[in-house]
């Protein structure tokens, strides 16, 4: 199977985790979230390159863990923008040449190497892919505090990253958005926005995105299961 490179956004503010800093250096078993997810990658043989995009206030302290935790593939720290999606522009714009690839948030430390591989082969057979998971609840439409309706859960999937793209492919999706002011929650939507395809990739339930204070609780209890399963 071939390589890929790795965009990772860690330039939010995460005000939704209420820390009074940037959530990816709020230690979780230790460490900062955002090594656990940059370890993922530092250790997959497959991702060449790790595109880091930054705050640029928090430039001196993300270099600092970057020398601490002795992390060798993150060659570039990009500034971000305003929005993820431009965040992930500003990334995808220091991909040399066409290879594949990822864009996966910098608060999701709990992503598995076998589901990367997926990923990546996917998008060698020439379509987009991205992770998901059925959704486990029922989901329905709200209006004015009233519900409008039910939505039919069999064909509703959670979203998660990593998302990967042949870059040339994702970068036209961005610039079409841009060039339009059009902003997805995420990178599939604006392959679907070019009416591109996407696949989905089941992957699991534990590949969490830290966002709210409670997601602490969980992360940790995720970190002693695994340590157990080892
Ligand atoms: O806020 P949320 O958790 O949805 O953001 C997802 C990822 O995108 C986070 O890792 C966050 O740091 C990143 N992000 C970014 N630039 C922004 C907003 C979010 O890199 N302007």
């Amino acid at each position: 199977m071939g390589k890929y490179n790795v965009i990772i956004p860690a330039a939010g503010q995460g005000k939704r985790m209420k820390a009074g800093k940037n959530k990816q250096f709020i230690t979780i078993d230790q460490d900062p979230l955002l090594i656990h997810t940059l370890r993922v990658f530092e250790g997959d043989l497959l991702c060449d390159e790790i595109i880091l995009v930054i705050n640029s206030e928090e430039k001196p302290e993300m270099e600092a863990l970057i020398e601490q935790f002795g992390l060798k593939k993150i060659n570039k720290l990009v500034p971000g923008g305003k929005e993820r999606q431009q965040s992930v522009f500003e990334g995808l714009k220091a991909v040399e040449g066409d290879p594949v690839v990822l864009i996966h948030d910098g608060a999701r430390p709990f992503i598995q190497t076998e589901v990367i591989s997926k990923l990546v082969s996917k998008v060698e057979t020439g379509v987009s892919a991205t992770v998901g998971v059925p959704m486990k609840d029922t989901v329905k439409k709200v209006q004015g505090g009233l519900i409008e309706e039910t939505v039919d859960r069999t064909s509703l999937w959670a979203i998660q990253t990593p998302q990967a793209f042949r870059c040339s492919e994702i970068v036209s999706a961005h610039k079409e958005a841009e060039m339009n002011d059009y902003f997805g929650t995420d990178d599939a939507s604006l392959m679907e926005y070019v009416n591109k395809p996407v696949a989905i990739i089941e992957g699991d339930y534990e590949n969490i995105k830290v966002t709210t204070p409670e997601d602490l609780l969980f992360a940790e209890a995720i970190i002693k299961k695994r340590k157990e399963d080892q």
